[in-house]
């Protein structure tokens, strides 16, 4: 069997490790950028009684447009662009890469990134480059992405605004000077736009090559993997083709569209989320041993000193508290960890277990 599988299974995939998620079963969950709240009993009272109404023998709208229409209002999508969704803004990568692959075609992002677009371009048998950012502040190094831009013409190039796992947001000049470098597709990979204030999606329409990708997963709504990318007819129109038929389920129809009628609760918690992460980033900055950088987005990352990354999310994780440990993932994160910003009993418990650290 292990041969057999050795024998047929393309060589790329063999090396690839798989996408870990780790177990988080009785821990407190500062791992993976979910919004901590859960919604108030008398919303899920009404929730559940549109669910009810729902009839799952049938196929949903396979085109989810009254969803589609919502998304566009909530998200502000200029009315001549086009919006197309996917299961999760993961989904929709993979259709973009299937839409541009082919032999001899590549991927460029920056790198520390999103881990996706990379995978994502091994699994379609396309080229990948990974930029680095500059090492201080994780801005993009313009000269290094010009000349990776005119020495491998990527078919696609993700620039994840604000950035994951570093939280900045790059500077608008930059990408725009991005924009015009690129040969082909730029996705503007805004899925912390709820914890940030500017955005590329009023500019869609001006630049033949942008699209945005935005998610409800950081905003409050990661269990219903639901993503959407926003840009001219002439590109979505190609990219629609890829998306499997009935790729929204009704549940996640039904349950996104009910809460998008209710945003002003999640708006509410992502304002929260705001206040907590300026208060963390405060509180986190004071402790000697740590360094934190600025965030846009709903994490917060952190250096400790050196050879202490380890042990320092040892010592949060046998008391409960699972972090995201970034260190040994990229030249950039030695010696750091990602903080994902939740209630404020759940902040102050990961403050007082690194104010009692002693490495
Ligand atoms: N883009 C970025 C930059 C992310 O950090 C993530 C999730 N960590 C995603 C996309 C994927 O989001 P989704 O849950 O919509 O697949």
């Amino acid at each position: 069997m292990e041969q057999l599988a050795r024998h047929w299974i393309r060589p790329e995939i063999q090396e690839l490790s798989a996408y870990h998620v780790a177990d988080a079963s009785g821990l407190i969950k500062l791992d993976a950028m979910e919004n901590p709240y859960t919604w108030p009993e008398d919303l899920r009272r009404e929730w559940l009684s549109a669910l009810r109404k729902v009839d799952v023998n049938r196929y949903p709208d396979p085109q989810a447009r009254a969803l589609a229409e919502q998304l566009r209002q909530t998200m502000g999508v200029p009315a001549d662009m086009a919006v197309l969704l996917g299961n999760g803004s993961d989904e929709i990568i993979q259709m973009l890469a299937m839409a541009v692959g082919g032999s001899g075609r590549g991927i460029l992002s920056v790198e520390p990134g999103f881990v996706m677009y990379r995978m994502i371009a091994i699994w379609c048998g396309m080229d990948y480059v990974g930029v680095p950012l500059n090492a201080d502040d994780f801005s993009l190094d313009m000269p290094a992405l010009r000349k990776a831009i005119e020495e491998t013409a990527p078919a696609l190039i993700f620039l994840a605004c604000p950035n994951n796992p570093t939280g900045n947001q790059f500077a608008e000049t930059d990408v725009l000077d991005v924009l015009e470098m690129a040969p082909g597709l730029v996705v503007v990979d805004e899925a912390y736009a709820p914890f940030t204030d500017t955005s590329f999606m009023p500019r869609l329409g001006q630049h033949d090559n942008l699209l945005v990708m935005r998610t409800v997963s950081k905003l409050g709504l990661a269990g219903l993997r639901l993503g959407m990318l926003a840009g001219p007819p002439a590109w979505l129109e190609q990219i629609d083709k890829l998306r499997m038929p009935y790729n929204i389920n009704v549940l996640t129809q039904t349950t996104a569209s009910f809460a998008l009628e209710h945003h002003q609760v999640l708006d509410e918690q992502t304002a929260d989320i705001r206040r907590e992460r300026t208060r963390m980033r405060a509180a986190l900055e004071a402790m000697t041993g740590l360094r934190v950088w600025p965030s846009q987005a709903n994490f917060l990352l952190v250096r400790t000193d050196p050879g202490q990354a380890r042990i320092l999310f040892d010592h949060l994780l046998d008391n409960g508290v699972l972090v995201k440990k970034l260190h040994g993932s990229h030249p950039l994160l030695e010696d750091c960890l990602r903080f994902t910003v939740g209630k404020p009993e759940e902040n102050d418990r990961l403050l007082k277990l690194l104010g009692s650290f002693r490495g």
